[in-house]
């Protein structure tokens, strides 16, 4: 079985020329795995076809957004039944408030929300805050967690960043480098030892409370109510970035998940049902020191997009509405992920799994994975060989080890076995 990709390669030497990389956004470039990426062309449910119409069972998903498969009805529908009235207004619109308050409704501790139009644009916006709201300048952030690509984050960076060997990005001042503090993702006291260093000088603490750019990494246990007596204490503002685990994990998100609390939240890819749309909100006390109701300023042309909302709100009560999903991604992963485990014992191969609900990764390490140091234990170019035999057998992963898979809900039981076999067909391949 070999699957050819002559168009896809043709588009991408094409799109070298006009494109930095070929890519606009640089894990697609697959660079860590080797090789070319490919062009897609369209998707319908748990499946891609790309250019030169080959068929792969999605894992990726969009990196996240499509939980219900791709070009799912209701959501199609509802993006149609917008067309009609504009692209977009620049102005308030009833859809906006909606959107406000399903999202409050859906996750308690947001009180107040704003919509931006990426998750970068999220969890920026929501430092500016902290920060404006704590008057105090330094964050700290886990080392191998990545919070999209503002400058504050673009230190001990995960995802691409780390994929690509730039986890401390050039083109980042000193100043705000200094003002990132990092400690390791899981490490309570290493937190405790920054904050005692810089004595009420920290507005924020922002993690991912469930990582999925270091590849899938679990809280310990204690470690987010950890964080939240510290922020309390100390005066911090607590940040979930939820913009992998809202709306996946839970209803609610990670923090039902776990049943931890923070101040403010950002939120992305789900919330947009595929369209490109973030948000952030939390505690009225804070939200309302944005503009214009107070003075940190945050601002965009295409915030709250017309079309991005109904897609958006399509999916976000469709989920509302069918909580049901969540039992059912949970049982389909779990075969997924029990099933990997058998393949690997079996076949003796050392790996660790992580799973949190629909959200996996497996490492070629025997050692536990609980933060960045142990993540890069993981044997990469055997990673790179996986991810190709399962390319081959028409199985779609992320294309590098420091990514989560992301299940949908149009995987079925048929389709988790065949995942299964191509699975155990590659590990075999790969130790031969
Ligand atoms: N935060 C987290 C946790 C993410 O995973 C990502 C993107 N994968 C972002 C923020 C940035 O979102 P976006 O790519 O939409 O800017």
């Amino acid at each position: 079985m070999s699957l050819t990709h002559t168009t896809s390669q043709e588009l991408f030497q094409r799109a070298q020329q006009s494109i930095p990389g070929g890519v606009n956004s640089p894990v697609r470039a697959f660079r860590a795995v080797g090789g070319q990426p490919l062009f897609l062309k369209s998707a319908k449910g748990a499946f891609l076809y790309d250019e030169d119409g080959n068929q792969y069972l999605d894992m990726i998903n969009s990196w996240g957004p499509m939980i219900l498969g791709h070009a799912h009805e209701i959501i199609e529908k509802a993006v149609r039944d917008a067309l009609p009235g504009s692209l977009s207004f620049g102005a308030p619109t009833k859809r906006e408030v909606e959107m406000a308050e399903l999202i409050i409704s859906m996750i308690p501790s947001v009180e107040k929300v704003r919509m931006v139009n990426s998750g970068t644009e999220a969890t920026m916006s929501a430092i500016r805050v902290a920060r404006g709201y704590t008057n105090r300048d330094k964050i700290i952030k886990f080392e191998g967690c990545y919070h999209g690509h503002g400058d504050s984050f673009l230190i001990a960076a995960g995802s691409g960043a780390v994929t690509l060997g730039v986890p401390d990005s050039p083109g980042v001042t000193k100043g705000v480098a200094n003002d990132t503090l990092t400690a390791p993702y899981n490490d309570l006291a290493a937190v405790q030892t920054l904050i005692d260093a810089n004595p009420a000088q920290i507005a924020a603490i922002i993690l991912e409370p469930v990582v999925g750019n270091m590849g899938l990494v679990p809280p310990a246990e204690g470690f987010l109510q950890g964080l939240r007596d510290l922020c309390t204490k100390e005066g911090i503002v607590f940040i979930f970035d939820e913009v992998m685990t809202g709306f996946r994990l839970a209803r609610g998100g990670a923090q039902e998940l776990f049943g931890v609390t923070p101040d403010l939240t950002t939120l992305g890819k789900i919330i947009g049902g595929g369209m490109p749309v973030g948000a952030y909100g939390g505690k009225k006390e804070i939200m309302n020191a944005v503009a214009p109701a107070g003075p940190v300023y945050q601002a965009g042309t295409l915030s709250g997009n017309p079309i991005a909302m109904s897609a958006g709100l399509a999916a976000l009560t469709y989920l509302n509405e069918h909580v049901e999903v969540y039992t059912q991604l949970q049982q389909i992963s779990d075969k997924l992920v029990t099933g990997t485990k058998k393949n690997m014992q079996e076949l003796g191969m050392n790996y660790t799994l992580n799973q949190v609900g629909s959200m996996f990764s497996l490492f070629f390490t025997e050692q536990p994975v609980t933060d960045f140091a142990s993540a890069k234990t993981s044997d990469l170019q055997l990673f790179g060989k996986y991810f190709h035999e399962m390319l081959q057998r028409g199985i779609y992963l992320a294309p590098s080890q420091f990514e989560t898979l992301f299940v949908s809900a149009a995987v079925t039981d048929e389709l988790a076995e065949q995942y299964l076999t191509a699975n155990r067909e590659a590990i075999q391949a790969i130790k031969a």
